[in-house]
């Protein structure tokens, strides 16, 4: 039997299926034959165990990761949450059942906040380790230490991969698309995925099955020697084509990068610095920050993003409302008319840690989509004393004005992730619709040229930040269309890298045209691949 998804990571692995499904045990109403104190010391222990468990998992992941669970963590070690329980407790409630029974009480009081709501799914999450845990049931995923698992599931969270360990060496998902959650961290742990593959959550525990990125499948009984062979390229040049940088959101990724051949950072996400404050940050605190990150950073440019809040990224002290349609909504660099002073204090720490470090950096707005917005930002890194000042093109009006945009910038950056939500009209994490927001679509690619083009005409350099650009045969594409750099997740840096060093700017530019002339994603990424195999 043969799965077929979008496949993640270029090699291949085989290894036995872990379905995650927490068993129903876990989440069931229990009375207790205890008293109400006895039950409510036995969920302090078991809070305060897992959440040490928790952040222990997390604690060699990414930076993002081990923030949003931070975040989530702090909620559920609130005294007040277990002050909600307690009534149950005194009624008769197990432990487990308070606690979940607290969980939706808070989560009726937090009404439609969009941040609490997109996050109550891990809480429960949490919650339901707790109650095994508390229960003596095998703790809700609970993936074995030992052996060689590929891990199945419908879509994984950051509380499900912040568990993964050595014996995780695969991952298959039903749903989920290139950006999902799943596929950007098992990119970062260079672990092979496939994601959107209708029918894995048929696959039965302890089968045999081979995860075959490069083939976009998943083989039941698949030997490792029927894998679909990585390209492998060999590099003719000492320096890649186009250079490479590396994404970061913090100081564990920017030292990370610095173990590869990164040249500089080409994406900082900084909203990941503001995930887990409570309140406005002083400049002086950003400040010490950002100059944090800038020594630790890879030697080269480093190019900074201004907070992109809203939609997918919570930032919880910046208080956003809730909206019915966020992604479409007040986010990125539309937040600064609201948040002046905010986006003040971030350019200001920002230009302060340039004078303090000297590294040459430039600062990008995102979400931008008219002529006006990119000359308001201009404005402000003017006022704060920074000199190379890009936007990202991550919406689709901000292209055909692109040429209006003359002696305004100094770079632009292409958010892939976001400019194929938008162009495709597609959730870029909506677990059904992978196929619209894979980088290989041609109405993505043959944009991508008309972005090229134009940061030509403006005579200033563009590259390319999305998680697209880690595909090393997408990284010969982009060189070939215009692009002048990459950057990418640090795990994925040396790949590209290497692909970038194997070809030349002919054969770039054939790869491009081939790419370009097919109609459906499958038939640009064959064509491309038959070029190098
Ligand atoms: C993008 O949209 O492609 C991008 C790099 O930004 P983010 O993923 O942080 O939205
Ligand atoms: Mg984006």
């Amino acid at each position: 039997m043969e799965l077929t998804g979008i496949g993640v990571g270029s090699h291949a692995a085989v290894g036995e299926v872990f379905v995650l499904r927490t068993s129903d045990e876990v989440f069931e109403h229990k009375t207790s034959t205890h008293s109400a104190d006895e039950e409510a010391s036995i969920l302090g222990t078991a809070i305060a165990t897992t959440a040490a468990t928790i952040r222990d998992e997390a604690s060699s992941g990414d930076t993002t990761t081990r923030e949003i669970l931070d975040a989530l963590l702090i909620i559920l070690e609130d005294p007040e949450l277990q002050e909600m329980a307690r009534p149950h407790l005194d009624a008769g409630a197990d432990a487990p059942t308070g606690l979940f029974r607290a969980l939706d009480e808070f989560a009726d009081l937090m009404g439609d906040d969009e941040d609490f709501q997109s996050r109550i799914g891990d809480l429960r999450g949490i919650a339901a380790r707790i109650s095994a845990w508390t229960r003596g049931l095998a703790a809700g995923p609970g993936i074995p230490r030992e052996g060689r698992w590929i891990i199945v599931a419908e879509d994984l969270t950051p509380l499900e991969t912040s568990q993964f360990g050595d014996s995780v060496v695969g991952v298959i998902t039903e749903l989920g698309g290139p950006t999902s959650h799943t596929a950007i961290i098992c990119r970062a742990l260079g672990i092979p995925a496939v994601v959107s593959a209708t029918g894995a959550m048929s696959l039965e525990q302890g089968t045999s099955i081979l995860v075959d990125p490069e083939g976009n499948r998943a083989v039941v009984g698949g030997d490792i020697s029927s894998a679909t062979t990585a390209i492998s390229f060999i590099p003719q040049a000492d320096a890649p084509l186009i250079t490479v940088r590396a994404n970061i959101g913090g100081v564990a990724d920017a030292e990370k990068a610095s173990t590869t051949s990164a040249r500089g950072v080409g994406l900082f996400r900084t909203e990941v610095l503001y995930l887990a404050a409570s309140a406005m940050p002083s400049v002086d605190e950003q400040t010490s920050l950002y100059i944090d990150v800038l020594k630790a950073a890879p030697a080269g440019k480093i190019i900074i993003r201004t907070i992109d809040a809203g939609s997918d990224k919570p930032v919880p002290f910046l208080a956003l409302p809730h909206e019915e349609n966020p992604a479409l909504g007040v986010r990125g660099f539309r937040l600064t008319a609201e948040h002046h002073e905010f986006q003040r204090s971030q350019l200001t720490a920002i230009a302060k840690a340039i004078a303090a470090t000297g590294r040459d950096v430039g600062v990008m707005a995102p979400m931008v989509s008219t002529v006006s917005e990119v000359r308001e930002f201009k404005a402000l890194c003017d006022e704060a004393g920074i000199t190379q000042v890009g936007i990202m093109i991550e919406t689709p009006a901000i292209v055909p004005v692109m040429t209006d945009l003359v002696g305004l910038l100094s770079f632009v950056s292409i958010g892939t992730n976001d400019l194929s939500q938008y162009l495709f009209a597609a959730d870029r994490m909506h677990p059904r619709l992978g196929a619209l927001n894979d980088p290989w679509q041609p109405g993505l690619l043959r944009t991508i040229r008309t972005i090229a083009e134009s940061a030509r005409s403006l005579g200033i350099p563009v590259g390319v930040c999305g998680e697209s650009a880690a595909n090393p045969l997408l990284s010969i594409v982009f060189a070939g269309l215009g692009i002048d750099s990459v950057s990418v997740a640090p795990s994925a840096v040396d790949s590209v890298s290497t692909a970038l060093s194997a070809v030349d700017a002919d054969s770039a530019s054939h790869s491009a045209r081939v790419a370009l002339a097919a109609s459906t994603p499958a038939d640009a990424e064959a064509a491309v691949r038959a070029l190098y195999s």
